[in-house]
């Protein structure tokens, strides 16, 4: 493996390195994945470390996790962490499936762009209504680019179905933002027990019954992890255990998933909301 090491000194000059043609190159996180890649068609890294992307800032109730944190980071964090009090806390947890000599080193942005169908921290990500910032996007419906076309905010869910193509223009991911949730509001992430390839993270506030702010993230069913949009929709202010059974059964329909896969994803997704909303 040659690769030639880059070293930027801040955002700008990492998408200029990223964006030439040659020697072409990619962002190193914690490399824990692209070492593994000898094979990649590839001249250089772009080392992204001396950038400051591996703090986090709270402003206002929005969460700015920077996109080199690490995954150990990640799981002390004191909002994220998997023994934080609130409900992000299913990151931390998500977090804490990446083996232990992995976890000092891979990043939070590795870890969205080589998402797998069951990526535990991702599945807990989406539930919590992550977004992606990248630096260096193009808006292809303007000619004329403005500085402020240089940054993109893209819901986890749209980037993990099209950011390959976003990155592939030299872009770099900045940070992950995600709202602060209310402190009423719960949040699980659990695996089936019947599938240990399919997963969940769900999070909404409930008073009376009522549910509100509804999440739900599934592994295992696609190529990625998925919210279940229809579900949250279908949920959204009603009494959780009227409408449970109906609004899933119109979700089913939409997912076309074989029989025995469906009837694990109907278990995890109806014992894992019941159970929370108790
Ligand atoms: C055996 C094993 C099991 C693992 N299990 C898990 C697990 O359960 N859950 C989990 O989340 N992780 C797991 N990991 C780690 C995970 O697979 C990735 O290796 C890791 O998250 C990648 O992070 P990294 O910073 O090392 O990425 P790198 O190896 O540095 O990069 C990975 C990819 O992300 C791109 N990239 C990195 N940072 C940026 C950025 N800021 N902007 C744009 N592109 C970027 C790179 O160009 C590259 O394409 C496991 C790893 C191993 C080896």
């Amino acid at each position: 493996m040659q690769w030639e090491v880059l070293r930027p000194r801040d955002v700008f000059e990492a998408v200029t390195l990223l964006k030439r043609p040659s020697p072409r190159a990619v962002v190193m996180g914690g490399g824990t994945w692209l070492m593994q890649q000898p094979n990649l068609a590839i001249d250089a890294v772009v080392d992204v470390s001396a950038l400051g992307l591996d703090k986090s800032l709270v402003e206002g109730n929005l969460l700015r996790l920077g996109a080199a944190m690490t995954h150990a980071a990640l799981i002390e964090h004191s909002l994220v962490g998997a023994h934080a009090d609130g409900a992000l806390h299913i990151i931390g947890k998500g977090a804490r499936y990446t083996p232990d000599a992995w976890r000092a080193r891979a990043t939070l942005a590795g870890a969205i762009v080589t998402a797998q169908s069951a990526s535990p921290l991702i599945v807990a990500l989406l539930a919590c209504d992550a977004e992606v910032v990248v630096a260096g996007a193009r808006d292809r419906t303007k000619e004329i680019q403005s500085p402020r076309d240089f940054w993109k905010v893209i819901p986890l869910a749209g980037f993990l179905s099209y950011g390959h193509r976003v990155l592939e223009e030299g872009t770099l991911i900045t940070e992950v933002r995600l709202p602060i949730p209310s402190p009423d509001t719960r949040s699980a992430y659990v695996e089936s027990e019947h599938d240990p390839a399919l997963n969940l993270a769900a999070m909404f506030a409930i008073k009376d019954g009522i549910v509100g702010n509804v999440r739900v993230a599934v592994g295992g069913i696609a190529p990625k992890p998925q919210r279940l949009s229809r579900l949250e929709f279908g949920l959204e202010r009603k009494k959780l255990s009227d409408w449970l059974d109906s609004e899933l059964e119109a979700q089913l329909a939409l997912l076309q998933l074989a029989p025995a896969r469906e009837a694990h994803v109907r278990a995890l997704v109806h014992n894992t909301l019941l159970q929370l909303a108790q």
